[in-house]
């Protein structure tokens, strides 16, 4: 039986009127590739930003392995490994893709006090981003302008971003957005390859039912703040509740 890497217990949020999340009880486990997902105002951001820390629950808990997280601030909760990936693109343009991975892997490194070592010689911080050059697969354009990368591109050295800041969980949000078909299965073999190393757990925000369903290990869907449905891909596929709220889209068996 896997490890709870995230436990949340009873977790409501409302903006007025609108109930953005309900009663909300769900534990995630280590290694398994979740996706959340769910129509447009369903509360997947509001969700993603209560458990990253940018947004207060009304009521509720939230445990981060045995630790209760509920009121950490982003950065403590960063510090013990729980990170999230932006929608927007936070690269530095002007910076080569290695430096781009360089930076906050010395930056954790000086967090676990070897910033002296890795200043020396920084072989250690070189030899771990040659290790996520290749992980993402952006190994051949380590010399390049991140600006000069394509959009695809680009998004994905924002997850190798991500992954230098060694997340024991991170939260991905629509990491094919903006993506041509090409860019979206490398992207999405990337992060399944990483999920099967299980360093890192992966949670993932996504609007494309085929993306989900090839990619995930459980499926969770949202739909005006509540949990309608939660298991493996063919279970929330065949789940009557999802194909109602889907109704129009697809759903493909
Ligand atoms: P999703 O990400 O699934 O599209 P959201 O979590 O963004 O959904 O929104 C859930 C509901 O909460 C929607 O009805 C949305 O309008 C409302 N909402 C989200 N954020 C705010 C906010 N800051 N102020 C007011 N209402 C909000
Ligand atoms: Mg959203």
């Amino acid at each position: 039986m896997a490890l709870e890497i995230l436990k949340i217990v009873n977790l409501n949020k409302s903006f007025g009127r609108v109930k953005a999340a309900s009663d909300i009880n769900l534990t995630l486990q280590e290694g398994v590739l979740t996706s959340i997902i769910g129509p447009n105002g369903a509360g997947k951001s509001t969700l993603i930003n209560m458990l990253s820390g940018s947004l207060p629950a009304d009521t509720g808990r939230v445990f981060f392995y045995e630790t209760d997280i509920t009121r950490l601030p982003v950065h403590q909760r960063v510090q013990l490994g729980l990170c999230r990936s932006f929608q927007l693109v936070n690269i530095f343009p002007e910076m080569t893709v290695l430096d781009n991975l360089l930076l906050p892997t010395l930056a954790v490194n000086k967090r676990t006090r070897r910033l002296f070592r890795a200043l020396r010689n920084e072989t250690g911080a070189h030899r771990e981003v040659a290790q996520i050059l290749d992980r993402i697969g952006l190994k051949e354009e380590a010399d390049t302008v991140a600006s000069a990368l394509s959009h695809g591109d680009q998004r994905v050295l924002e997850v190798g971003v991500a992954l230098a800041a060694k997340p024991r969980l991170l939260f991905l949000d629509e990491p094919t957005a903006g993506m041509n078909p090409v860019e979206r299965v490398r992207i999405l073999e990337n992060i399944r390859r990483l999920s099967e190393k299980k360093e890192t757990t992966f949670v993932i925000v996504e609007h494309d039912m085929d993306i989900v369903f090839s990619l995930s290990d459980r499926v969770i869907v949202l739909h005006h703040g509540e949990v309608i449905a939660d298991g493996t891909t063919e279970e929330v596929k065949n789940d009557p509740k999802v194909r109602e709220v889907y109704l129009g889209q697809e759903v493909a068996v």
